[in-house]
């Protein structure tokens, strides 16, 4: 297994609609192992192959410590309700929005052993199945915003305080938590 570099805003891999998956192999494996410690090294919540530079419909997330989704060629089959929760993007470092989101999604794919999945997620999971699932169409979370103005900037030292002594009452801290516990 190896981390891979994440590919940010201005590479054209994250633009494009990714190829699907025609046969799941020892190659596609073992790319999903990569996925799974590059994401965990990010640390993200969730991480989609185009982000390393991969043309292909997977993506990994990691909502729940040690309960990894993995998805080959996922799609949605239904979305519900509406919520509008914080999130950032690996691929958009230093930045954060609240995005406009389905509560709750519904969505099939294969897994890393071809086995057909379905895996309902509302909350965290819901919103990482949704973001993942915009990368692989090409699709960023800024691409979601009525204004590019509303992305807010991420504080440089949040990383290194992540669990400092922080005065929970300040709401920037607050915030600036949940949006790096979104990343994905
Ligand atoms: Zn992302």
């Amino acid at each position: 297994m190896a981390v891979r570099p994440i590919m940010v805003l201005g590479n054209p891999v994250l633009r494009n609609k990714a190829k699907k998956v025609s046969r799941i192999d020892q190659s596609i494996q073992r790319l999903v192992e990569d996925m799974i410690e590059t994401m965990r090294a990010a640390p993200g919540v969730g991480l989609a192959a185009p982000q390393i530079g991969v043309p292909l419909q997977i993506a990994v997330i990691e909502t729940e410590k040690d309960e990894v989704h993995v998805l080959v060629n996922p799609e949605i089959v239904r979305l519900e309700g509406e919520h509008e929760p914080d999130e950032g993007c690996l691929s958009v470092p230093g930045y954060w929005a609240t995005v406009k989101r389905a509560e709750r999604v519904w969505v099939k794919a294969r897994d890393a052993r071809n086995k057909l999945i379905k895996v309902r997620g509302e909350g965290l999971l819901g919103q990482a199945l949704q973001h993942e699932i915009d990368h692989l169409q090409g699709m960023l979370y800024l691409d979601r915003l009525d204004d590019l103005d509303n992305m807010r900037r991420t504080e440089p030292s949040r990383r290194s305080e992540h669990d400092a002594n922080r005065d929970p009452s300040e709401e920037s801290e607050v915030r600036g938590e949940a949006q790096s516990e979104a990343r994905a």
